[in-house]
């Protein structure tokens, strides 16, 4: 079962929960598919024994073949090919890798040639096995790494899927690939927004879903009604904690560290491992 953890924003807690939810199954693939900004292995510390460079194919355009026609020019709808000075041009920073430009060129004086964007690290904290993915500073585009991840994911395990903030093309990517999602709310109103906007990602995609609120303080708050009144389940509640704050900047776990966590935790698992096993 694949488990995709995930939140309209930043900061809501999503590492936070994915991390503490491995830690409790004891057996589980934590994958950070935060390709961007994967912090998941502050916590895990784990040992990496394969790393794999993910590459894309981009244009490369031999210049006695070319003669200038502009088509390739034209198609481009990222705008990484220009015509200047008499020459064509090629932006890599703006290239997506649609390879639409070769198969314009009516010269085939377009061929294609590997960049490498990033790579995926495999490895394992004592017993839970650890992937992450790590997008190159300058590229623009972690899709094809997480394909790259979700590729490494052996059958019959059970995978939590830490997805990037927001609900950008990675995180629709991992989505896709999940059997189920998380939806970790933060309690406030800025939150809820956020909270709604995962949850619509998670409707479009039919994917099914509860949440995990986050921050939670003694009075219902707006995710706490936002749930109520969408009937969506609320598979736990974290208690808004300054100690917690603290270990989490210290990259501790905190069900762990602490039995109050580890109820919670184990609580959320078994739930879940009973409604979708
Ligand atoms: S591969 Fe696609 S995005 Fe890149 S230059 Fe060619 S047409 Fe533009
Ligand atoms: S389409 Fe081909 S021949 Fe025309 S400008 Fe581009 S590279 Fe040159």
């Amino acid at each position: 079962m694949k488990i995709a953890v995930l939140s309209g924003k930043g900061g809501a807690g999503k590492t936070f929960i994915a991390v503490n939810l491995a830690q409790i199954s004891n057996d589980a693939l934590y994958v950070d598919a935060d390709v961007e900004e994967p912090n998941g292995y502050l916590y895990f510390q784990p040992t990496i024994r394969k790393q794999i460079n993910v590459s894309i194919s981009v244009p490369r355009i031999d210049e006695e073949l070319c003669n200038l026609c502009r088509r390739c020019v034209d198609f481009c709808r990222f705008n990484a090919l220009a015509f200047v000075q008499k020459k064509i041009i090629y932006i890599s920073d703006f290239c997506h890798s649609c390879g639409g430009c070769r198969l314009v060129c009516p010269q085939n004086a377009i061929v294609e040639k590997a960049r490498v964007i990033g790579r995926i690290d495999i490895g394992y904290a004592g017993t839970i096995d650890f992937i992450s993915g790590y997008l190159n500073p300058e590229s623009i585009s972690g899709v094809p790494i997480i394909q790259k991840i979700i590729s490494q994911i052996p059958k019959k395990k059970f995978v939590i899927l830490d997805c990037a903030p927001g609900s950008g093309c990675t995180v629709v990517e991992t989505v896709k690939a999940a059997d189920y999602c998380i939806i970790v709310g933060e309690e406030s109103a800025f939150g809820c927004h956020d909270f709604r906007i995962a949850c619509n990602l998670a409707n479009t995609m039919n994917k099914p879903y509860g949440a995990i609120i986050n921050k939670s303080g003694k009075e219902s708050g707006p995710v706490n009604a936002y749930c109520n009144l969408n009937k969506i389940k609320i598979l736990g509640k974290i208690p808004y904690n300054y100690e917690l704050g603290t270990l989490l900047s210290q990259g501790r776990i905190a069900a762990k560290e602490k039995e109050e966590y580890y109820k919670i935790f184990t609580r959320i698992y078994k739930q879940l491992k009973k409604d979708y096993s």
